[in-house]
């Protein structure tokens, strides 16, 4: 069994640095205030990466990041869902149990700009043996106006440096505007490390939400690098050069396309997030997507500067990175 955690009951942990209703919970970490500054929340960030049994452990950041109510918070529940199961084969778990974890919510109100941190770091066992430590990062832009974007630019920056796994969580299509918002962010990050020579950052990850031409591009991974490829192949120069400065940044990147989970996902207001009410396509791809994404052999050691680094380094690294945006 490769997987261990620090305590199996999920959302019901306990250990020293609990949360204080003794429970696992996203924690807020940066916060984008309505003056554009930044704060990072530096004790909560220590009890989480400093926690005993973590801190000398190379880490894994998992970041999913894009616009408001793209479904990426619900993606993380399943998840967590998956780090919490140990990798066990019904790790999707009962169909009647609502979802829980990072907050999820239908409408239209507005939520914080910044980083949340899910509270509890896992311990997993890659097939060489090394036992790493996986963090998860939910992270959200607003990009409804010229001084939003500047703020979600710098939020999806940041989020990029610490990470190992950038998912960049889109809808329905790779827009140019996704795309040129990919640029800004990662031009902003680049700026940021200006002194190394290798690629910046690791691993980039399309994850398109209801892709609705799967008899052009099938839903999946294969599907999503053709869809890919060619989006990003016959463009104008202006996108060629797009491609170029991404292709230069990230030693990984791909693309996964998930299907419409169905309209009680998408509308109903009362859907509680369980199984039983999501579109059959959608879980199966669930099932191919999180495993892809999270196995022990798929999970990628954060690296700065070609060394791994460990949860009390990266610590070190975000607050690093935050004083040159607050420059
Ligand atoms: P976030 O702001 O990106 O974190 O979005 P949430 O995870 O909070 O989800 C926002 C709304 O979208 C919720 O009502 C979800 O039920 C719904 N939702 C979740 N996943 C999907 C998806 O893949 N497609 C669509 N259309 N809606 C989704
Ligand atoms: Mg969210």
């Amino acid at each position: 069994d490769s997987w261990a955690f620090t305590d199996k009951n999920a959302y019901d942990w306990s250990s020293e640095e609990e949360e204080p209703d003794g429970r696992a919970q996203p924690v807020q970490v940066l916060v984008v205030k309505d003056d554009h500054s930044f704060e990072l929340d530096e004790a909560a960030l220590s009890r989480i990466l400093l926690a005993e049994e973590v801190r000398d452990r190379e880490v894994v950041a998992v970041s999913v990041a894009g616009a408001f109510r793209k479904g990426k918070s619900f993606l993380m529940d399943f998840m967590l869902r998956y780090m919490y199961s140990q990798g066990s084969d019904d790790w999707l778990g009962d169909p009647d149990d609502p979802l829980v974890g990072f907050s999820w919510r239908g409408g239209s109100e507005r939520e914080t700009t910044g980083i949340q941190i899910w509270s509890e770091v896992f311990l997993v066992d890659k097939p060489d043996g090394r036992k790493v430590a996986v963090l998860l990062m939910d992270t959200q832009g607003t990009f409804d106006s010229q001084s939003t974007l500047r703020d979600s630019a710098t939020v999806f920056a940041l989020s990029t440096m610490i990470s190992s796994m950038q998912v960049y969580n889109i809808s329905q299509n790779v827009q140019e505007d996704d795309l040129q918002h990919l640029q800004l962010f990662t031009e902003y990050g680049r700026l940021a490390m200006e002194e190394t020579f290798l690629k910046p950052f690791q691993s980039l990850i399309f994850l398109v939400r209801d892709w609705s031409f799967p008899y052009e591009f099938p839903y999946g991974q294969e599907g999503g690098m053709k869809f890919l490829e060619k989006r990003l192949k016959n463009q104008h120069e202006e996108l060629q050069n797009v491609r170029k400065h991404i292709h230069s940044c990230f030693t990984n990147i791909s693309c996964f396309l998930m299907p419409h989970p169905g309209l009680k996902v998408a509308t109903n207001p009362h859907f509680d997030g369980r199984l039983k009410e999501i579109d059959r396509d959608f879980i199966s791809n669930l099932r191919i997507l999180v495993p892809w994404l999270l196995s022990p052999q798929n999970l990628d050691l954060k690296e700065i500067n070609g060394n791994n680094i460990t949860c009390r380094g990266l610590l070190e690294y975000f607050k690093a990175y935050i004083k040159i945006y607050q420059g």
